[in-house]
């Protein structure tokens, strides 16, 4: 789900009052489960990660036994989802696959990686491209984010292969990606969510490049 989403959920259910459910307090893959009540809501029921915690929307009318069910029903479902994500996203040989199809699609299969590989220690980055030996790493948080998201950082590194800098040529062969600025976006509402608070200035720059 989008942050966008995410927020324009937070303003609509501002109203209720999140309540502790000791039933449900965490869930089976460790996420604290915060359950939601909704008066607007009559049958839908809706979760979704947030900072480590896994938050289920569900209607104000829903009983106790109702609430244990549906909150199960949702926890397991978001882990297949991830799961399959997972799966699909692979390690770096697919993500080498990725990056050459990308290549060939977007970039005329100009930018030709050396390596690309997944990494843990990059939290303040998105992605980094070394052109002099044309290395490619992404973060592993990508991993969770929508397919498209992925595609896009990567993309964004592989222009480095062509461009080294940030200037007018290297948004031009961005842009060539359709869905460059809609996942620019989900970006930016991720790094706005994860350092609420921060000073500003402290928001890692996702187009950051070493
Ligand atoms: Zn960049």
């Amino acid at each position: 789900m989008p942050p966008q989403r995410r927020a324009v959920a937070g303003v609509a259910y501002g109203a209720c009052v999140p309540r502790p459910t000791p039933d449900a307090a965490a869930s089976p893959d460790g996420n604290v489960v915060e359950v939601r009540r909704s008066a607007r809501r009559r049958r839908t029921v809706t979760a979704y990660r947030e900072q480590g915690r896994t938050v289920v929307l569900i209607p104000a009318a829903f009983s106790p036994a109702e609430e244990r069910r549906w909150v199960a029903q949702m926890v397991a479902k978001l882990q297949t989802r991830e799961e399959r994500r997972r799966r699909s996203l692979g390690g770096d040989d697919e993500l080498m696959s990725r990056a050459r199809v990308l290549s060939a699609a977007h970039l005329d299969g100009l930018a030709e990686p050396a390596s690309v590989r997944w990494v843990d220690n990059q939290q303040r980055r998105w992605g980094s491209c070394t052109p002099a030996d044309r290395s490619i790493r992404l973060s592993s948080r990508l991993r969770s984010m929508p397919d498209y998201v992925v595609d896009y950082v990567l993309v964004h590194e592989l222009v480095h292969l062509l461009e080294p800098g940030h200037d007018e040529r290297f948004w031009a062969l961005v842009a060539r990606y359709p869905r460059a600025e809609r996942a620019r976006g989900f970006l930016e509402g991720v790094e706005l969510a994860t350092h609420a608070g921060e000073q500003p200035g402290d928001a890692p720059d996702p187009d950051s490049v070493d």
